[in-house]
C-alpha cells in the first residue's frame, strides 16, 4: 500500500533540516516527510564543532532572516562566540560560534520536533520513483509517494573512510553508508563525480597539559546570530580554546610516511580534497619552508572531555597520529580519543541543477548540500533551505525562487555552482560576493525578512522584531540629522563610541553601529547599485529551454558545446560561463527575441 505526503526531505544533516523547516513553514497544513539513515544523528556537526566564519556568517544571517535552524540553534548552545575580521571594514566581518555540539544536535532535534507537520522516518533510501521525467515519490517498502523530494546524501553516499590503509565503509565514523542512491542516479541519467575531505583527531583535554598554553578567548559582548530576542545571552557557560603548534619534528615524520596517508598519496580515488581545509600532510608540502603551523585546542562540548584539534586535519595511519600529536606543546601525554581520517564520497555535478536547486533532468527532485560539491555546515544549510522552499512552491504550484547575487550569499553560492563545475568541495567566502558592500552580515534582515515573509518563511514573531527594528534604525537617522551629526559620522576614524556618546540613550548601540557603516559606505552602494540595475535587463532575462544552440547563428562550437552543458537559465549566468564571451552573449541574446517572438 502506497502512501501519499507533500514532501520528502532525505538526510538529516545541515541541508535536510533547514529544507524541512522551509518547507514546513511554507506548508504549514501540509505534511512533510523527514527521510533519514539513524534520526538520533539528526543535526550532527560531522566535523568542526563550530558555526559561521567569514563568509559563511553571512550565510547563517541569512538563514535566520529567512526564518531558518541554524542561527538559533547556535546562539542556544554557543560556548565561545567571536567577530572575525574586525580589523577590516565592517562588509567583511564574519560572525562565528563555537557550539557545545551535542547540545546542538540536540536544540535542532527538539526545534524539528516542534513542529506537528514534520514526520521524521527512519530509513536509507535506495531508490527514487520517477515517471515522465517527473519525481513521484521513493520507495521504502511500500512507496512513499510526494510532488517533490529533497535528496541531502552529505558524505553518505558511498562513504568510504581511510585512516592509514584501513578501510570502512560509512559516511561518518561510527556511521553506515547510503550505496544504492549513486546508481539511481545514474539510471536517471546524473553525472557522479567523487570528493574528499578529512577530519583531525579528537584529544582527551584531562591528557592535555592545558594550562601551559595561551588562550584564546571570546568576544567579551558577544553577538547573537539569530534576530529574534532573547532574554538569556549566552545561555551556555562560555569556554576558551588553547593554541599550540605543529614542529620541524613531526612535519619530518608526516614527510617520511606520506606514502601512507591515502588522503594526500593518491589512494582516495576522488578528485580533490578542501583546498581551503588543507589536511596536515598537505600542509607541510605546500608550504615546506615553513617549521610550525598553529593548532587551535577546541573543546567539543562545555563539560566533556573531548577536544577538536584544528588545524592537523589527517588521513594518517593511527601509529603515525599517535606518534606527531605528542611533538606538539602541551600534548606530551595526550590521548586521542578519535583518530583523524579522511571520507571519500559521490556528488552530483551541480551544473545538473537549477539555480533554484531543482535537477534540470527530474522535475520536483531538488538536491541540497554537500551532495552538489559543497563544504561545510552553512553552504548546506543554505542550500537546503532554498530547495525546501522551492520544493514547497512547486507542490502550491508556484514559480520556483532563485536569489540574486547582488541580494544574498546563498545566490551567490547558487550563482557560483550552476556555472562552474567544481573540481574541490567548493566553500564560501567573502571574495567570492563582488556587491559584498551590499551584502553585509547586520543587514541580512533589510535584504531579506520582509522577502521571506511574502514567500511564507517568516513567521509572525519575527516579522513584528524586524517591524520595530526598522523603525529603531528610522529613529537612529533621524536622531542623527536632528543632532547634526552627518559630519562626525561620515569621519571613518570617529569612533563608534563617540557616536553612540551624542545620541540618546535609549537607542541600541549595535544598530548605531549598522547606521554608521551604511553612511560610511554610501558612495560605493550607491555605485554598486547603479551598476547592478544596468546589468538587471541582461541578468535576469530568461534563456527559453526550447533554444537549441546548435540553431545561434553565427556562434563558436565552443559556445554550443558549453550551452548545451550547462543549459543556463538567464543570460546572467551564461555570460559567467567559462568558454563563452561577451560577443557570444549578444548572439545569444539576438536568438533569445528571435525565439520568443515566434512563438
Ligand atoms: C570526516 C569529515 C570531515 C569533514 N571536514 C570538513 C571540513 O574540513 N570543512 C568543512 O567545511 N566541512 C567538513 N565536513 C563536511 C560537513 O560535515 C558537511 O559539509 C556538512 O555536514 C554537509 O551537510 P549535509 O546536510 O549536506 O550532509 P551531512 O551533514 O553529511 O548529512 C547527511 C545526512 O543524510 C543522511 N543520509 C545520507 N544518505 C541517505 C539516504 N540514502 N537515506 C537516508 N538518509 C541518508 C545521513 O544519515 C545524514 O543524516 C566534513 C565531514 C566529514 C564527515
Amino acid at each position: 500500500m502506497s502512501r501519499t505526503v507533500d514532501i520528502i526531505v532525505i538526510g538529516g544533516g545541515h541541508a535536510g533540516v533547514e529544507a524541512a523547516w522551509a518547507a514546513s513553514s511554507v506548508l504549514p497544513n501540509g505534511t512533510v516527510a523527514f527521510l533519514t539513515m539513524d534520526a538520533s544523528t539528526i543535526g550532527v556537526m560531522s566535523c568542526n564543532p563550530a558555526i559561521g566564519g567569514l563568509g559563511k556568517g553571512q550565510i547563517v544571517r541569512e538563514i535566520d532572516a529567512l526564518g531558518g535552524v541554524m542561527a538559533q540553534a547556535i546562539d542556544a548552545t554557543g560556548i565561545m562566540f567571536k567577530m572575525l575580521n574586525t580589523s577590516k571594514g565592517p562588509a567583511v566581518w564574519g560572525p562565528r560560534a563555537q557550539a557545545d555540539k551535542d547540545e546542538y544536535r540536540d536544540e535542532v532535534q527538539h526545534m524539528i520536533a516542534s513542529r506537528n507537520n514534520i514526520e521524521v522516518i527512519e530509513a536509507t533510501v535506495d531508490d527514487i520513483i520517477v515517471e515522465n521525467g517527473e519525481v513521484t515519490g521513493v520507495m521504502l517498502d511500500e512507496p512513499l509517494l510526494a510532488k517533490a523530494v529533497v535528496l541531502t546524501t552529505g558524505t553518505f553516499m558511498r562513504g568510504l573512510m581511510h585512516t592509514g590503509e584501513a578501510q570502512n565503509k560509512g559516511g561518518r565514523v561510527g556511521e553506515g553508508t547510503a550505496e544504492g542512491i549513486s546508481a539511481t542516479l545514474k539510471r536517471l541519467g546524473f553525472e557522479l563525480g567523487r570528493l574528499k575531505t578529512g577530519t583531525p583527531p579528537r584529544l582527551s583535554k584531562k591528557s592535555i597539559d592545558w594550562d601551559s598554553l595561551p588562550s584564546q578567548l571570546g568576544d567579551k559582548n558577544p553577538t547573537p546570530f539569530s534576530d529574534l530576542p532573547t532574554d538569556n545571552f549566552p545561555p551556555l557557560p562560555q569556554v576558551d580554546c588553547r593554541i599550540t603548534a605543529t614542529t620541524k619534528e613531526m612535519h619530518q615524520l608526516i614527510r617520511d610516511n606520506l606514502d601512507k596517508a591515502p588522503m594526500y598519496s593518491g589512494a582516495i580515488d576522488a578528485e580533490s580534497g578542501p583546498r581551503y581545509c588543507p589536511s596536515i600532510e598537505d600542509k607541510v608540502v605546500r608550504f615546506a619552508d615553513r617549521d610550525a603551523h598553529h593548532v587551535f585546542l577546541e573543546p567539543e562540548t562545555v563539560h566533556g572531555d573531548s577536544i577538536y584539534c584544528n588545524g592537523i586535519s589527517t588521513s594518517l595511519p593511527a601509529d603515525i597520529q599517535e606518534k606527531i600529536i605528542p611533538m606538539m606543546k602541551g600534548c606530551k601525554d595526550a590521548v586521542i580519543l578519535q583518530m583523524g581520517y579522511a571520507v571519500e564520497y559521490d556528488i552530483v555535478r551541480p551544473h545538473q541543477i537549477n539555480a533554484t536547486c531543482e535537477s534540470k533532468l527530474v522535475r520536483g527532485l531538488f538536491l541540497a548540500g554537500q551532495i552538489n560539491g559543497t563544504s561545510g555546515y552553512e553552504e548546506a544549510a543554505g542550500q537546503g533551505l532554498l530547495a525546501g522552499l522551492n520544493a514547497a512552491r512547486l507542490v502550491q504550484g508556484e514559480e520556483t525562487i532563485v536569489l540574486g547575487r547582488d541580494q544574498a550569499y546563498i545566490g551567490v553560492m547558487m550563482d557560483d555552482l550552476v556555472t562552474t563545475m567544481p573540481r574541490e568541495p567548493y566553500r564560501m567566502f567573502t571574495s567570492r560576493a563582488e556587491h559584498r558592500l551590499l551584502l553585509r552580515a547586520d543587514n541580512s534582515d533589510e535584504r531579506l525578512t520582509r522577502f521571506g515573509r511574502d514567500l511564507g518563511l517568516v513567521d509572525e514573531e519575527r516579522w513584528e522584531t524586524w517591524v520595530a527594528r526598522a523603525h529603531h534604525l528610522e529613529e537612529i537617522r533621524h536622531q542623527m540629522k536632528e543632532l547634526n551629526l552627518g559630519k562626525l559620522v561620515k569621519k571613518s576614524d570617529t569612533p563608534i563610541v563617540e557616536i553612540v556618546s551624542k545620541l540618546p540613550k535609549k537607542l541600541d548601540p549595535r544598530l548605531i553601529r549598522r547606521v554608521v557603516t551604511d553612511v560610511r559606505y554610501e558612495g560605493y552602494i550607491v555605485r554598486q547599485q547603479s551598476e547592478i540595475k544596468r546589468q538587471a535587463k541582461t541578468e535576469g532575462r530568461k534563456i527559453p529551454a526550447g533554444l537549441n544552440p546548435n540553431e545561434i547563428s553565427g556562434l563558436r562550437n565552443e559556445a554550443v558545446d558549453v550551452l548545451k552543458e550547462f543549459k543556463p537559465a538567464t543570460l546572467g549566468q551564461a555570460s559567467r560561463l567559462a568558454g563563452i564571451t561577451p560577443a557570444d552573449i549578444t548572439l545569444i541574446s539576438i536568438a533569445v527575441v528571435r525565439f520568443n517572438s515566434n512563438v
